[in-house]
């Protein structure tokens, strides 16, 4: 791509422009190292058109109901004006290939709804790790004009930390179900969810949807909560229905307003790109390693010592880090 090339992918992601937008991903996702340094010089040019969106993760099990939720938020968050990103960050497509989250299809209103863009989950074998190039696909869409970032995740591995550190606001979807069900739920994952929301509270449902409300926010009172001020609300609400969404939305900014106040949002995002950072550090390090020709090989022999047991992983580490350096 050459310089006139990325001055059109600026701005025709300034413009809003679906085509450049999904360029402009390409480009930051891309593994190739000529594309590096202009996916660096292209972030770079945008960023003084980033960072204004609400970035909100969901999170929560398989079949919860999260596309449902967010199909459901999403058009409500349009209706009243805003424009709406929903971003996927899917461990299984890395670990099997196959994907449980990010079908455009299962969010069938928000697909079609020409205030709202659906990134499905960066395909398999992304180097980097699940979390690769969401993130820089965040600023895209802020720079494009998304006022809210919808990032997804499913409630399985640490993917949900890995959101939570991206995010404003995590909200956790769980079912009806007793106080002793959130046992079942780690206790990382309750302590990062700034709400709760008790989902499917429709038709028979609704009752047992509330008694078990109260269960968790009791059980959730024994917690510490990630933000000094705030002790994280758990309510009802239905994707399928939309009610309660509207409540939760208060929640949201009410969060924000609060956080805007006492410094914990300016904190919480200034954590954010320290860690964010480190992540790129500990990507381009570990890529350069494997990719040095000279190394290769020399990596490749420490690796047989390792599996063959003559060569302890510690003492290996020390070699392979001593090889770099030198190098
Ligand atoms: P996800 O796997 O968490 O994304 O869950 P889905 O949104 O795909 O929903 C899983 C199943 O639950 C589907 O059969 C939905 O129709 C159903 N479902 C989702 N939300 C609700 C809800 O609010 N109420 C009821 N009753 N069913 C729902």
């Amino acid at each position: 791509m050459g310089t006139s090339e990325l001055d059109l992918v600026i701005a025709g992601v300034l413009s809003g422009d679906r085509t450049w937008i999904a360029k402009a991903i390409t480009l930051v996702e891309s593994t190739a190292s000529d594309d590096k340094g202009q996916a660096v010089e292209f972030l770079q040019s945008i960023a003084v058109h980033t960072g204004g969106s609400q970035r909100i993760g969901v999170t929560g099990s398989p079949g919860v109901g999260k596309s449902t939720f967010i199909d459901e938020l999403g058009t409500y968050l349009t209706e009243i004006g805003h424009k709406v990103a929903v971003l996927a960050v899917d461990p299984s497509s890395s670990i099997s290939g196959g994907s449980i989250l990010g079908d455009k299809t299962r969010m069938e209103r928000l697909s079609t709804n020409p205030d709202a863009f659906i990134r499905p989950s960066p395909s398999s074998g992304i180097l980097g790790g699940v979390a690769k190039g969401t993130r820089e696909t965040m600023l895209i869409l802020e720079a494009a004009g998304f006022d809210i970032v919808l990032v997804e995740t499913v409630g399985v591995g640490q993917s949900e930390a890995l959101v939570a550190e991206m995010v404003d606001f995590f909200l956790l979807l769980l079912l009806p179900g007793s106080g002793d069900s959130l046992q079942g739920i780690k206790k990382g994952v309750l302590e990062l969810a700034d709400l709760i929301a008790v989902n499917k509270a429709d038709g028979n449902n609704e009752l047992r949807a509330r008694q078990s409300a109260r269960d968790y926010q009791s059980a959730m009172s024994l917690l510490t909560p990630e933000t000094s001020n705030w002790a994280s609300p758990v309510m009802t609400c239905s994707g399928l229905t939309g009610q309660g969404i509207p409540a939760i939305w208060e929640q949201v900014k009410l969060h924000q307003q609060l956080t805007l106040e006492t410094g914990d949002w300016e904190r919480r995002r200034t954590n954010q790109q320290i860690k964010w950072m480190w992540a790129l550090v500990e990507d381009r390090l570990i890529h350069s390693l494997k990719e040095e020709p000279e190394l290769t090989t020399a990596i490749s022999a420490t690796e047989i010592e390792v599996q063959s047991g003559s060569l302890s992983p510690f003492a290996a580490a020390e070699r392979i880090i001593d090889l770099f350096t030198r190098g």
